[in-house]
């Protein structure tokens, strides 16, 4: 059996959707198909969710936006004849509805879930009365049965021996050999709404992967496979066609967005590879992700991680910044869930990069001004190079401002004044 994940990107319009359907209905073996909802759809979930809670922006303009997106794939697919798929996406709308004309809980964090779901379910609802329609019926699982968290909303952690018992109950391939499913949610013991984080489709996929003992993953996403470093960004990259778990999980930790941090723990736990490949050029190898014993030579790689903040605390009394300040200043971290990007110290400096968070940010240092003078840089950004040499890092780092820079055997990082740049 075998997983195929499709990103927000690739079912972004009707014409995703159609490539959808081309690219699963080769399969004659065991699949399961999950999918993000369409499009940036789950940002504009996100407004809509504060608009909600936070009385900000209009609701109303908010949630028909929604609405219309979806129209406009719905009837560019059923071109008229969608009274089955226009009566389960009304019925979503209407319960999506019911949460809005109810006054919220104290936890935006539960409304965040709650509302920001619908995005899957309506994108897998219209996918699978599409691919119903083609005559190639995959049966339709709402995994928020299936993958069972703690309550911890938006970050929710997977309890991996009831999801289990769940996934082989609802996915047993015995009257259908294909599923299609939600990625990025989940579910309670209780039956509430949970997600794993901003982009965990991936990780979603993984999990059913490690779970179901799947065959392989592919991600099919709008890029040939795994870059050198970001096309848009830089001239001459190449794709790299194969890398091992760790360099996969190395890279994603510092940035490069291609796949989800969390999604190789599982995937390399049961040996499982992980493809990685276009939707558009599906006749392509791309990339794949799995156990690599040879040792790789490869060809350096850079991770442009923008729009960091970097912080420097030093403590007024002048005392060290030894384990237990760090231990406190690293709790504040976790209250706000904030990713430590990369950590400098000395006697008296704790220097640190996280994701610029303008609407926490006063907030934030603020926990640290009684104790510790507070410098920071809000235009900075993060690049690594993996596998470097000094023609490279002089090539990119030069007539730069370097505020930090590290160097281990094989990765060099420096936070670099995004200002500099031309
Ligand atoms: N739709 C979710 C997001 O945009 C999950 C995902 O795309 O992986 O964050
Ligand atoms: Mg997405």
């Amino acid at each position: 059996m075998k997983i195929y994940k499709f990103g927000g990107a690739s079912v972004k319009d009707a014409e995703g959707v159609k490539n959808l359907f081309k690219i699963i209905n080769s399969q004659t073996e065991g699949l399961i198909i999950v999918v993000s909802a369409m499009g940036k759809i789950t940002n504009a979930l996100e407004f809509l969710c504060k608009a909600y809670f936070k009385k900000t922006g209009d609701l109303e303009v908010a949630f028909q936006g929604i609405k219309d997106f979806h129209q406009q794939i719905i009837d560019d697919l059923f071109k008229g004849q969608s009274e089955q798929v226009d009566r389960d996406v009304e019925k979503l709308y209407a319960d999506l509805q019911s949460i809005l004309e109810s006054d919220p809980s104290l936890s935006y964090d539960y409304e965040y879930d709650r509302i920001i779901s619908f995005g899957e379910l309506l994108s897998t609802t219209i996918i699978s009365s599409y691919l119903e329609k083609q005559s190639r019926k995959a049966k339709f699982i709402d995994i928020r049965k299936c993958l069972i968290t703690d309550q911890n909303y938006r970050d929710a952690c997977v309890n991996l021996e009831l999801s289990e018992q769940m996934c082989r109950k609802y996915f047993n391939f015995q009257d259908t050999f294909m599923y299609i499913t939600q990625g990025f949610i989940a579910g309670t013991t209780t039956s509430q709404t949970t997600t794993l984080g901003r982009e965990g489709s991936d990780y979603t996929a993984a999990l059913l992967a490690n779970l179901l003992n799947a065959e392989d993953v592919t991600i099919w996403k709008d890029v040939p496979g795994i870059m050198s470093a970001d096309p848009k960004l830089y001239e001459n990259t190449t794709i790299i066609s194969k890398l091992s778990y760790r360099e996969a999980i190395e890279l994603s930790n510092c940035g490069a967005k291609i796949i989800h941090p969390k999604t190789i723990k599982p995937l390399q736990n049961k040996v499982i590879p992980l493809y990685v490949r276009s939707f558009s050029h599906p006749e392509k190898h791309g990339s794949v992700i799995r156990e690599l014993n040879e040792k790789q030579s490869l060809p350096p790689i850079f991770i442009d991680k923008e729009n960091q903040l970097l912080l420097t605390l030093s403590p007024r009394d002048f005392s060290f910044v030894a384990e237990e300040k760090l231990s406190r200043i690293l709790a504040t971290l976790a209250d706000y869930r904030l990713h430590l990007n990369l950590i400098q110290t000395s006697a008296i400096n704790f220097s640190f990069c996280i994701d610029l968070n303008e609407t926490i940010f006063e907030e934030f240092i603020s926990k640290f001004q009684d104790e510790y003078e507070v410098l920071y840089n809000k235009n900075v950004r993060l690049l690594t190079i993996r596998h470097y040499d000094d023609d490279i890092i002089n090539k990119l780092t030069k007539d730069k401002l370097v505020f930090i820079e590290q160097h281990s055997r094989s990765t060099a990082r420096f936070v670099i004044a995004t200002d500099q740049e031309e």
